[in-house]
């Protein structure tokens, strides 16, 4: 099977094609012909969080939103902002507890809202799908009522930017979601956790705050023989964010602890798929 030789899409994940002699996926095609400018993009950041005066971060517990509350705070200073937990019904309790010491050390208001997201993770499962696009998808809704409801107008949020080309995305009632990890590295990502007091869960398959991705993550290579966010993790190695090889790591087939599997599936009540 061909691997492209600038990410690691394969032809299960990707049409692949031979230019110069070298296997290339569709993706990296586009990608580089039409490079984005590093620099660019973190110009229009910091022209955006000057405008920025009060701000909800969707902080997941998780590296990444820890990362975007640090850099909301300690970097951009802003005035005042609030971190928002969505709770989906699954979230690892390491992840809370993250959370609250995350938030209290940078001295952050921090609320959680409480949901059962049951009838998103039961339908994935059930038929081998992924479910983080509907997840993310109603958790940014749910944020975006209540940034409404406060009259805040911007929602930051720790997500990378390989999917469109500018930091910031209009929602309606003129609310902008800013991703503040826009082409940031891995190590740089790191860097910064090192500083705050962030302990890193046990889970499976990479996460580092949903019960629900590992039992997924599984499930789905178990039906389709290559992992569901093989291409997002391809995306983060041809923007040069992740190295080859961590890379390959992550598209395995994980691990999941007998116990987060069997917890999972008894809540769901798909006890006959174990
Ligand atoms: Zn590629």
């Amino acid at each position: 099977m061909l691997t492209c030789s600038v990410c690691i899409n394969n032809e299960k994940t990707s049409k692949i094609k031979i230019v110069n002699g070298k296997p290339i996926c569709k993706e990296c095609i586009v990608y580089l012909s039409h490079k984005p400018d590093k620099s660019k993009i973190q110009a229009e950041l910091e022209e955006l969080m000057k405008d920025v005066d009060k701000a909800i971060v969707a902080f997941s517990g998780g590296k990444d939103s820890t990362v975007a509350l640090y850099l909301a705070k300690e970097v951009y200073k802003v005035p005042e902002l609030e971190a928002v937990m969505i709770d989906h019904g699954f979230m690892a309790g390491e992840a809370i507890e993250n959370a609250k010491r995350i938030a209290e050390y940078l001295n952050v208001q921090f609320t959680i809202l409480r949901y059962d997201y049951s009838d998103i993770f039961r339908e994935a499962f059930l038929k081998a799908q992924s479910p983080c696009r509907r997840c993310s998808k109603r958790t940014m809704e749910k944020l975006r009522r209540y940034a409404l409801k406060k009259g805040v107008k911007y929602i930051i949020t720790g997500h990378e930017l390989p999917f469109g080309h500018h930091p910031y995305r209009l929602m309606s009632g003129g609310i902008i979601q800013i991703r503040l990890l826009s082409l940031m590295s891995e190590s740089e990502r790191f860097e910064i956790l090192e500083k705050l007091p962030f302990e890193f869960p046990n889970l499976a398959g990479y996460t580092t705050n949903c019960l629900i991705l590992g039992p997924a993550l599984e499930r789905y290579y178990e039906k389709h023989s290559f992992s569901f966010e093989h291409r997002r993790i391809a995306a983060l190695v041809r923007y040069g964010l992740l190295d080859r090889k961590k890379a390959l790591e992550k598209v395995k087939k994980p691990e999941i602890p007998e116990e987060i599997k069997r917890t999972v599936y008894e809540r769901l009540n798909l006890e006959e798929l174990l």
